[in-house]
């Protein structure tokens, strides 16, 4: 076996010539550090973001915990470096490294990117390019790692094909442990078959796209013609893993505490996985389907070996909708009874507009802390609520703010979404006259004129696996007419207009996330130009550049008879061939396009969790179903999986 040093003799002088050097020391407490020569499989895992970002993400702490459960795996960390040291690092000649043991990264078996965001694409190139690994997976050997990358944009891997060895889709626990074993067995028998041998027994288990494997054709009119495997034995249709009784399975009890500042510092329970209020713009629930809860029981036990471990004053209760799980009262309730006389606060990020989250914000805040309320009507007007399936009346949310006042709350907070399929003016506009009746609501019953309300106005973008996934995203002078309209038509209303802040994103990130988040392979040459041309930190307001990308993309595209625009603003019809379609997630595509032509007449349906399935067609494909804590009986309830039971390990 080769040597692996530390590179840490010859980074440490450059660390003092940058900004916030503690980032890249590694060290924290409840890091796992394995001697080198100790286990068979090392893995990386990267969030490719900088250090305070990328550190609290769930996902890679649950792999984390998953793989160096494996007596001969490991697995350490490694986030994006900030300009200042990566300069200086590519003068010196010191790669990308990993945080644990400071080694090159390009000496590990497997490389796991987690791609929770399109714009996050630029700093995978460089943080390859910074390893040394090649960028093209066609253009890697045996000395590189296998670069896989899962997360939600993983839905839709083929902007970034040409850079990834393997995609897998869906939950990460069970396809790490399988997939460490397929390659531990390949590296001690030799390595057979090089690179290819090994992905071809990836792909072999049904459930890895090794894009590689697929060729792509286009049309004439531009549009894919077909996606069709070129190698005997992968399947036509890779699938998503589908994680079932989560009590079972391993979680972090002893997550690393953060060296350098970060985005969360709590410790994260996930309560439960996949939401089925079925609300049409929302990819992360359309494709993690169905629920499946922790039971009260073992949420509170993870809870407190959490706190005890890494001396956290705050627990972060986590999940697409927390307060819709079905112990939820009794969760919360249970919680805060525990951390009653102490200063350990709860945090629990709803924004159902119901009585039901004052209540949950009353139990939370018992010890003190009061947080701000927040709600999410997503649009402004009933018709818009009900194309996006987001059934609330505004009747509802001045009841709810009304509740709200009447208990003290002095502020409150509204999300919306511009550009929606179907959207007018008059819609956004509405959302002034809801804010102007929640400020006279909240002066009336308070008596006070303290009362504000803050209305924060993202871009939308039509996601892959999504009812909207046809839809036509809305154009930049749109986005911009519309959110200027609303602050104007605040700033105009003499009564209430200065108890309301507008706060609106920018649209130009919004349109490049429509190019990456449904464009197909060619749409990888853009990435690429863009992260040549010096582009990376994209989702950093300070270091996006709309004309670079714009630059990069029409010299990319050029000649292909396709653009920016007929990626982002154009509707798709329901025969094309969509660029994910060759992937499973076992989401009906016709319960899809239906489920679309009933937003355009504002057809609403309810969540299967309490009204019965509406047949999306995940749970008959993966024979799973819906797990509620208070259904589980004896089957999935109440026993925590610490150690590896037969099938997990
Ligand atoms: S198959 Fe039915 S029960 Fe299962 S997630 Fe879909 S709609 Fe819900």
């Amino acid at each position: 076996m080769t040597e692996v040093k530390s590179l840490f003799p010859a980074l440490e002088p450059l660390l003092r010539q940058v900004h916030r050097p503690v980032q890249y020391v590694g060290g924290e407490a409840n890091s796992c550090v394995k001697p080198w020569e100790d286990t068979t499989l090392r893995w990386v895992l990267s969030y490719p973001d900088a250090y305070e970002i990328g550190q609290p993400n769930q996902g890679l702490a649950v792999l984390y915990e998953i793989i160096n459960g494996l007596a001969w795996a490991a697995a350490e960390r490694s986030y994006t470096i900030w300009p200042d040291l990566a300069s200086l690092m590519r003068s010196a000649g010191v790669p990308q490294f990993t945080l644990e043991s400071h080694h090159p990264v390009r000496a590990y078996d497997i490389w796991g990117f987690s791609l929770a965001t399109e714009l996050g694409y630029t700093n995978v190139l460089e943080m390859l390019d910074l390893a040394g690994v090649p960028l093209l997976a066609s253009e890697r050997g045996s000395a590189d790692p296998i670069v896989v990358a899962g997360g939600h944009c993983a839905v839709n891997p083929e902007p970034m094909a040409a850079f990834i060895d393997a995609f897998i889709l869906g939950d990460g626990e069970q396809a790490v442990i399988e997939l460490s074993e397929l390659a531990r067995q390949w590296k001690l028998a030799g390595k057979p078959g090089g690179r290819v041998g090994l992905l071809l027994r990836f792909a072999k288990t049904g459930r890895v796209y090794v894009p590689a494997f697929y060729d792509v054709k286009y049309g004439a009119n531009g549009a894919i013609a077909s996606i069709t495997p070129n190698q005997a034995g992968v399947p036509e249709r890779p699938e998503r893993w589908v994680l079932t009784g989560l009590d079972t399975w391993r979680y972090p009890q002893h997550p690393i505490v953060p060296i350098a500042e970060t985005v969360h510092e709590r410790y994260s329970v996930e309560v439960f996985r996949g939401c089925t209020q079925g609300c049409r713009f929302c990819q992360a629930g359309m494709i993690t389907r169905p629920v499946r809860e922790r039971s009260a029981g073992v949420i509170a036990q993870l809870a407190a070996c959490g706190l005890a471990a890494t001396g956290y004053d705050e627990v972060g209760i986590l999940s697409l909708s927390s307060a819709d799980h079905s112990q939820i009262s009794e969760l919360v309730r249970g919680l805060a009874d525990s951390y009653a006389d102490t200063t350990t606060s709860l945090s629990l990020p709803s924004t159902r507009v119901d009585a039901f989250n004052i209540e949950l914000a009353t139990e939370l805040s018992r010890n003190g802390r009061r947080s701000g309320l927040t709600f999410a009507p997503e649009g402004g007007t009933e018709r818009l609520r009900a194309v996006i399936n987001k059934n609330v009346s505004e009747a509802d949310l001045i009841s709810t703010v009304n509740t709200a006042f009447s208990q003290g709350w002095r502020s409150v907070k509204l999300y919306f979404m511009c550009g929606l399929p179907t959207e007018t003016d008059e819609d956004v506009l509405a959302i002034a006259d809801m804010a102007h009746r929640v400020i006279e609501t909240g002066r009336q019953v308070s008596g006070q004129r303290d009362i504000s309300c803050t209305i924060s106005i993202g871009g939308f973008v039509p996601k892959p696996m999504t009812p909207f996934q046809w839809a036509a995203g809305a154009d930049i002078p749109t986005l911009y007419r519309r959110m200027r309209a609303l602050k104007d038509k605040v700033r105009a209303d003499r009564s209430c207009g200065r108890a309301i802040t507008v706060r609106y994103a920018d649209a130009e990130p919004t349109l490049v996330e429509g190019l990456l988040s449904r464009g197909d392979r060619r749409v990888g040459a853009v990435i690429a130009a863009v992260w040549r041309a010096g582009g990376m930190f994209d989702g950093w307001r300070e270091h996006f550049n709309f004309e670079r990308w714009m630059d990069c993309a029409n010299t990319a595209l050029a000649g292909t008879g396709v653009d920016v625009a007929w990626y982002t603003t154009r509707e798709r019809d329901a025969a094309e061939v969509l660029p994910w379609e060759h992937l499973e997630l076992g989401l009906d595509r016709q319960w899809l396009w239906d489920d679309y032509q009933d937003s355009l007449v504002a057809a609403s349906l309810p969540d299967c969790r309490w009204a019965g399935c509406n047949g999306c067609g995940v749970c008959p494909f993966f024979g799973v179903d819906i797990e509620l804590a208070t259904r589980a009986g004896g089957k999935h309830g109440g026993t925590y999986g610490n150690t590896y039971g037969g099938k997990h390990g």
